[in-house]
């Protein structure tokens, strides 16, 4: 196990005052900045003064103070040199893919990536710049090695497939990646306390801050971790993909996710505790269950070894029902009949998140293509939600098993 934690990293940071002494921070909501004086500004311009130099802002779509703490807090919980966020977890990953990547530069990615992640790096990046990308099955660690390139400038993977589940070997992508000079970038969307990619040798981490980090499922957000050179290259004026292309973060947002941070902690915990006690009460009673805290799980040693302690095996878990008919009929029962839950995909959320991967969030896969990325048609994701106690939720979940047939 790690011995990083990602709470006590949050805890170590300087706390953010409100501009009256208030115990929260002001909202920067200005998108342009004075100064005292003429000669500050050519100053600011070049880069001699900034957030880090001086406190000096330049212009919303350039830093803002408050999306900056929003940013350093996702650093702490990273344990990267720094961070920044935009506007959607997609709008994070293409400027990092774009900051990373030139015209004809060679990507490997896995092939188990989120659906916009897939089509950006299957399609559209290639058509828009000639990117020529490899697609692999991550787990499977000779056909990286082999995939990689001197020409490589980037390996692309997430902590957790979906709806997979499996897990990123993060040190030993790491090891092949570096040992071709390229940067591996982890989408650690699915994990945030559960595993630090950055502790394990990743470089660069990206995250959709609309699932778990937000919680509520009420905003679209993003962000990015890396160095200090990478989180400043991104805001360069004249060569910074942030910049350039302007993913800007609302500070309004970033001030309502900055607030939720403190608690992100207890929900993970919450979160997997509850998904822990359904996979292994699903398993028992002989349903097809996928879940990484599962001895049965082809990753779960794997993860243990690489998570930090305490936050346990993530909010996600996944049964197969036999048929997309059956898998269907489950779902309507546990939203309609007993209201376990909501048939909707994103994840993270409060309430417990229902959805059929194979005719919805892996939908752009083949039916074929999706047999081999091993994604039946009577899957079900469930997002664990921690509303109502577990013994209320679990009785909700049995009644709908023992309707439809199965357990
Ligand atoms: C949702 C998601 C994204 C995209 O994030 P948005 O905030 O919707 O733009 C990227 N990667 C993963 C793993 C996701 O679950």
């Amino acid at each position: 196990m790690s011995e990083f934690d990602p709470i006590e990293s949050l805890a170590d940071m300087r706390h953010e005052f409100g501009e009256h002494g208030g115990v929260n921070m002001s909202v920067e909501v200005s998108t342009t900045f004075t100064v005292m004086d003429p000669e500050t500004m050519p100053a600011v311009f070049q880069g001699r003064y900034g957030p880090e130099q001086g406190g000096c802002y330049l212009y919303g779509r350039h830093f803002n103070p408050t999306v900056y703490v929003l940013g350093r807090q996702m650093a702490a919980l990273e344990g990267a040199e720094a961070g920044y966020c935009t506007a959607s977890g997609m709008s994070a990953i293409t400027a990092v893919m774009l900051q990373l990547c030139s015209v004809g530069d060679h990507v490997v990615s896995s092939h188990t990536v989120y659906g916009g992640t897939f089509a950006l790096l299957a399609e559209f990046l290639p058509e828009k710049t000639g990117l020529d990308v490899s697609f692999v099955d991550m787990t499977d660690l000779e056909q990286v090695e082999h995939a990689l390139t001197d020409r490589t400038r980037m390996l692309f993977v997430e902590t957790m497939s979906n709806p997979t589940l499996r897990i990123a070997d993060i040190p030993r992508l790491a090891a092949l990646a570096h040992a071709r000079g390229a940067t591996l970038v982890v989408d650690n969307t699915f994990c945030p306390m559960i595993v630090s990619p950055i502790q394990l040798g990743a470089d660069v981490v990206v995250h959709s801050l609309t699932k778990f980090i937000n919680g509520a499922s009420d905003a679209i957000a993003g962000a990015i971790c890396g160095t200090e050179e990478f989180i400043v290259s991104l805001m360069d004026l004249h060569k910074g993909a942030l910049m350039l292309v302007g993913p800007t973060m609302d500070p309004r947002v970033a001030y309502n996710i900055s607030v939720r941070l403190p608690h992100l902690g207890l929900r993970m915990v919450e979160h997997s505790r509850r998904a822990q006690v359904y996979a292994s009460r699903l398993a028992s009673q002989g349903v097809a269950t996928v879940y990484p805290g599962l001895p049965s799980h082809p990753d779960h040693g794997l993860l243990e070894r690489i998570q930090n302690r305490g936050y346990g095996a993530g909010g996600i878990l996944c049964v197969d029902l036999g048929s997309a008919e059956r898998a269907n009929r489950f779902i309507n029962l546990l939203q309609n009949k007993d209201r376990f839950g909501f048939m909707a995909v994103s994840l993270g959320y409060f309430e417990t998140l229902l959805s059929c991967p194979a005719s919805s969030t892996s939908s752009e896969l083949s039916e074929k293509d999706q047999e081999k990325a091993g994604i039946p048609p009577g899957l079900v994701r469930l997002s664990v939600g921690y509303t109502g106690s577990i013994e209320q939720r679990w009785r909700q979940l049995a009644d709908v098993l023992e309707e439809i047939g199965v357990g």
